[in-house]
C-alpha cells in the first residue's frame, strides 16, 4: 500500500493549516496568520507500485499532534457486479466529518455517498480507515 502524506500550508506564510488538501478556494478560510487563502500540499511520498492505483494520506495539526484527517482512494472491485469502482473516505477529525463515496470508475459519476458526523458514525463502533481486503 502507497503511503502518502499530505499538509497542507499556507501558499503565502507557510503556515501548516488543518485543511482538506480538496478544499476548493471558494470553501477555505483565509489563513490565521496572513489572511491568504493561497495554498500549498506538502507531499511525502513513500510509495511502493501496486498494480492497482491507490492513495492513502493523513493530516496531523500541528499544535496537538492528533490527527486531523486521513482519507483513502482506491480502487475496489464489486464480487457483485464484476466491476472495479473508485472507493473514497475522507475522516475529518476537526470538523467532524465522515464521508464515504463511491464512483464507476470508467465514467467517474457517483453511485453512492454517506456523509455524516463523525461522532454519529463513531457511535456504531470504532471509526477506522478500510484496510485493504484480500483478493
Ligand atoms: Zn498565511
Amino acid at each position: 500500500m502507497e503511503d502518502v502524506a499530505i499538509s497542507v500550508v499556507c501558499g503565502q506564510c507557510r503556515t501548516a493549516l488543518t485543511e482538506n488538501p480538496d478544499a476548493t478556494p471558494e470553501t477555505r478560510e483565509p489563513c490565521a496568520q496572513c489572511g491568504s487563502t493561497a495554498r500549498s500540499l506538502e507531499v511525502a511520498v513513500g510509495a511502493k507500485v501496486s498494480t492497482h492505483a491507490g492513495i492513502k494520506g493523513k493530516g496531523r495539526q500541528l499544535q496537538t499532534g492528533r490527527p486531523a484527517f486521513e482519507f483513502v482512494t482506491r480502487e475496489d472491485y464489486w464480487r457483485k457486479t464484476g466491476e472495479w469502482r473508485w472507493y473514497e473516505v475522507f475522516i475529518d477529525r476537526v470538523r467532524n466529518i465522515y464521508r464515504k463515496v463511491v464512483r464507476d470508475r470508467k465514467t467517474g459519476q457517483e453511485l453512492y455517498r454517506c456523509e455524516e458526523s463523525l461522532r454519529e458514525h463513531t457511535g456504531h463502533g470504532r471509526t477506522k480507515l478500510p484496510g485493504r481486503r484480500k483478493k
